[in-house]
């Protein structure tokens, strides 16, 4: 369903950056955002609601259950998936299709089982794996952000070490040490910056 990879570079232009809970995930997207204009990041729709800041429309299409129901049911979304046991997130088709159409290329923050979503719906897609630089720095951001209490942070911290058990299904690894840093080692990933 998608576009061949860009010819040039022999790359495919759908970048899926993935990893475990507080690796940072959605703060080197945040960083990506900001700072290339020219990479579309994909708005995923959710069932969660926002928080302070997060605006429709640009970090999430925050929706309803009856209407993610009807996304799903209408073949709108790329993938789906629950996530943490708890609200549902998918990544609207369209726009991507869009995107890339126009030759851009897209970067998708998502979750482990939906990069495998994607990559079965796309074998060229190219996927990151986010690592944090050590399993103690991950449990010190998870505790540090503190939004979770004990018992969710403990079921999060299994997930992780289940999660980091598959990077090798990923074709590439970015450390996050550091976000500028780490957003710069996906955005070289892309085929737009390859040369
Ligand atoms: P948060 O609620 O903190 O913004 O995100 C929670 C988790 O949902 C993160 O791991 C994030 O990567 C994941 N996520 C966000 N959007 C999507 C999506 O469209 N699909 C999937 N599968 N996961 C998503």
């Amino acid at each position: 369903r998608f576009p061949l990879p860009s010819p040039r570079e022999g790359r495919s232009r759908l970048l899926v950056l993935a990893g475990p809970t507080a690796v940072g995930k959605g703060t080197v997207a945040a960083h990506i955002r900001e700072n290339h204009p020219e990479i579309h990041l994909s708005v995923s729709a959710t069932t969660r609601a926002p928080r302070p800041g997060e605006q429709d429309g640009v970090h999430y299409f925050f929706v309803d259950d009856a209407e993610f129901d009807r996304m799903i049911a209408e073949g709108e979304l790329l993938e789906y998936a629950t996530v943490h046991n708890k609200f549902r997130y998918g990544t609207p088709r369209k726009p991507i299709e869009a995107a890339l159409a126009e030759g851009k290329t897209v970067l998708l923050e998502i979750d482990l089982q939906g990069a495998r979503q994607v990559r079965a719906a796309d074998p060229s897609a190219n996927l990151v794996f986010l690592l944090p630089p050590s399993w103690d720095e991950l449990v010190q951001r998870l505790v540090g952000r503190g939004t979770e209490d004990a018992e969710e942070r403990a079921r999060r911290l299994r997930t992780a070490k289940v999660e980091l058990a598959s990077q090798s299904e990923f074709d590439h690894r970015v450390v996050n040490e550091d976000v500028a840093t780490a957003a710069r080692e996906v955005v070289e990933l892309t085929a737009d910056s390859a040369r």
